[in-house]
């Protein structure tokens, strides 16, 4: 390895979420003293992930299936669905292990500043699924920021006379995101929910 591949590295590493450049450097020093136990079978895992991510295309969720397995399982309840931003938002649901239904991940909010309406989010999708499912209860977990609310509430619009609307109770801090949630509060969050 020459250094500028080495260089190159870092400089992919640096543009993860939490890392900037001194932390790349020093996680890239650490993967190659620990070449064997760590960078190899990383490099494996990257290469697998590479090749066979992709999105549910019923609920959005990522996994290694065209059907995710929330969705393909017998064994969540079919009825309730629970609407989240984002698939790290799924994942800390899923983390909580208290929600027993499926989810629809919409990939963002409404956003009148940057110009996303509901048909650049999977909102056509939701009202679809709504349509064509048995589903008897749709749980709102939008984040408690004012994108997230109107979200919300435009779909409570698109929804209301169709099936029976809830959101999250107020445990959820305003502008707090469910994937910085610890488990115990997104639990009394679901448990606590209310009709809208
Ligand atoms: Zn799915």
């Amino acid at each position: 390895m020459s250094s500028s591949e080495i260089d190159i590295l870092i400089e992919l590493m640096a543009k993860l979420p939490g890392l900037g450049p001194r932390s790349a450097r020093r996680a890239v020093l650490h993967l190659i003293r620990k070449r064997s136990i760590l960078l190899g079978p990383l490099a494996d895992a990257m290469q697998q992930v590479a090749e066979t991510a992709c999105e549910c295309l019923n609920c959005g969720n990522v996994g290694t299936t065209e059907i995710c397995e929330i969705c393909a399982s017998q064994k969540r309840a079919t009825g309730e669905l629970c609407v989240v931003e984002d698939v790290s938002d799924l994942w800390a649901m899923e983390r909580a292990g208290v929600f027993g239904g499926r989810y629809h991940v919409l990939g963002g909010t409404l956003s009148a500043l940057e110009g996303i309406g509901p048909d650049d989010l999977s909102i056509p999708r939701l009202i679809d699924r709504v349509a064509t499912e048995e589903i008897s209860e749709v749980i709102l977990a939008l984040n408690a920021t004012v994108d997230g609310q109107t979200t919300a509430h435009y779909i409570a619009e698109q929804l209301e006379s169709r099936v029976n609307l809830t959101t999250l109770a107020q445990g959820v801090p305003v502008g707090g995101e469910l994937d910085y949630l610890d488990e115990g509060t997104i639990s009394a969050a679901l448990k606590a929910r209310k009709p809208l």
